[in-house]
């Protein structure tokens, strides 16, 4: 009888710079393996601004040896897979191990903006799988691609992804979905939850390698500082609180909810990681819960930055065994009781146009936020109309969203003088740039996803340029700008993907 014998399948070599600095750290923090290959792969969708940043050639990427590559169907000359391991407290509860369960670390690659690592999420079963079955879904892999590069399109630190590829192999969720995979883009994919992993097992001299390693990358100043007694660990769990308060200032001014904020989906560098059921708000409503999954609200919009403090405070708890000192890491994570109010205020301020500060501006902002909770008014539109108010536009547009008119106007009233003794200068450019006129609201997401899974990617490439530059007009897509349909507010999220 013949015998077949597989072909080996060459690694392809699209000519980066390979570094792999994690898989220096040792086999404790990882288990090596290959992707499983999924049948007859075709490309979602391509960031071309992210690959022209990597010094990517955007046509080699697109290319049918490279859909094969990123689905995980054939090597990269270079790379390094690897599935990392990490624990984590989940809604609150302590899960133990958990680990990259349907991701793979590929490596790490020098370009013009820096040392990025490259992850294939989807890409298959690995040792902390658990139960799953190491694949993520179209619909899913489409939310990331799009939620992420809004996030950036709007300034705000986070993962990205590079591309999405899918195949047809079927994958049973609460009905049978397409499998795909997004390669997804960071300097760091490191979380809270790695270093719960080692603190909570005892394993003290991997949790310091991990420290010093993310300290020598990352967080160099913390060498030098003289803070803390000259404490790194220290320095290194405020220069973190530090990053998340500014991080979840930026997520609660632009009305962003993340869904699932597990420590493991907390990002070391303060970078917005894991998009699972996340959601731009529609009506501001400040106890949102946009994760189906979760019952209790643990991470609805307004507690959002608690449960912030709340992760970071677990990963004081996790670094205690190198900072030695309960009250040195009690006084790192002060830092952030200071810097979250302050960012948030400031991220107010620019949104109202103010470009100094002033006593009063506290009462401003806290009042229009309960007027808008109250009414429910569109948080994403009530601030674009604003802004084009504060540029010599009539009210009118601003009040027509309000059912309180007199505590409308009464507001507008002190607005307006603080606008004017201010001199309203610039800003209405400020504003502009400061409040979007598109973000990706979960419906723009779902009907992409219709269309994809008729295998029209027109909607996503659509979505991708509004995302990236979501404080232009975009003269024809109003309509991706304007109030959502009725159904919008029945979509469900939950944690399956
Ligand atoms: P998440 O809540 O999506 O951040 O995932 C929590 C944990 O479950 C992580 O360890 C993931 O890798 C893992 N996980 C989620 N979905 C799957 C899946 N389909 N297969 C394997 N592991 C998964
Ligand atoms: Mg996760």
């Amino acid at each position: 009888m013949d015998q077949v014998v597989d072909a080996p399948v060459r690694p392809l070599d699209l000519g980066l710079a390979w570094r792999n600095s994690f898989a220096g750290l040792g086999p404790a923090f990882f288990t090596e393996l290959d992707a499983a290959p999924l049948p007859s792969p075709y490309l979602v969708g391509l960031n071309r601004l992210l690959a022209a940043d990597m010094g990517l050639d955007a046509r080699r990427l697109s290319s049918a040896d490279a859909v094969e590559a990123f689905t995980g169907n054939r090597p990269i000359e270079g790379s390094q897979p690897l599935a990392s391991v990490y624990s984590g407290h989940q809604f609150g509860v302590w899960a133990g191990q958990l680990g990259d369960g349907r991701a793979l670390l590929l490596g790490e690659v020098d370009t013009p903006v820096g040392a990025q690592e490259l992850q294939l999420k989807g890409s298959g079963r690995t040792p902390y799988s658990r139960m799953g079955d190491g694949r993520a879904v179209l619909r899913s892999s489409i939310r990331e691609f799009l939620g992420s590069e809004a996030m950036n399109g709007l300034g705000i630190p986070t993962t990205r992804a590079l591309l999405v590829t899918g195949s047809d192999a079927p994958v049973r969720r609460e009905e049978i979905e397409s499998a795909a995979v997004v390669t997804r883009v960071a300097p760091s994919f490191v979380r809270f939850g790695h270093f719960e992993h080692f603190s909570s097992r005892g394993q003290n001299a991997e949790l310091a390698k991990l420290a010093d390693y993310v300290i020598d990358r990352f967080y160099p100043g913390c060498r030098a500082t003289a803070n803390f007694s000259g404490n790194a660990y220290a320095a290194l769990l405020e220069q973190v609180s530090e990053r998340t308060a500014a991080l979840l200032a930026q997520w609660q001014a632009v009305g962003f909810c993340h869904g699932v904020m597990n420590t493991d989906n907390m990002s070391i560098l303060g970078l917005t990681i894991d998009y699972g059921p996340f959601q731009f708000l529609d009506a501001f409503d400040p106890g949102h819960i946009c994760n189906h999954s979760d019952e209790q609200g643990r991470y609805a919009y307004n507690r959002q930055p608690n449960v912030a403090y709340w992760n970071l405070f677990c990963l004081g708890q996790a670094l205690l065994p190198l900072i030695g000192d309960q009250e040195l890491a009690l006084a790192a994570l002060e830092s952030y009781k200071t810097v979250f109010p302050r960012e948030l205020e400031a991220r107010m301020r620019a949104k109202l146009g103010l470009t100094d500060a002033q006593p009063a501006d506290r009462e401003l902002i806290e009042g229009i936020l309960r007027l808008l909770a109250q009414d429910r008014v569109d948080y994403t539109i009530f601030w674009r109309r604003l802004s084009h108010y504060a540029g010599g536009e009539s009210a009118e547009t601003v009040r027509d969203l309000f059912l309180a008119r007199e505590a409308f106007d009464g507001w507008m009233l002190q607005y307006s003088k603080r606008l004017e003794a201010m001199g309203r200068g610039n800003a209405a450019d400020l504003m502009l740039r400061t409040n979007p006129k598109y973000v990706l609201r979960n419906h723009l997401g779902e009907l992409a996803i219709r269309q994809a899974k008729l295998k029209d990617y027109s909607e996503v490439e659509d979505l991708l340029a509004l995302a990236q530059a979501p404080f232009g007009e975009h003269p024809g897509q109003d309509a991706k700008a304007g109030f959502p349909p009725d159904w919008a507010s029945r979509i469900e999220i939950s944690c399956s993907s």
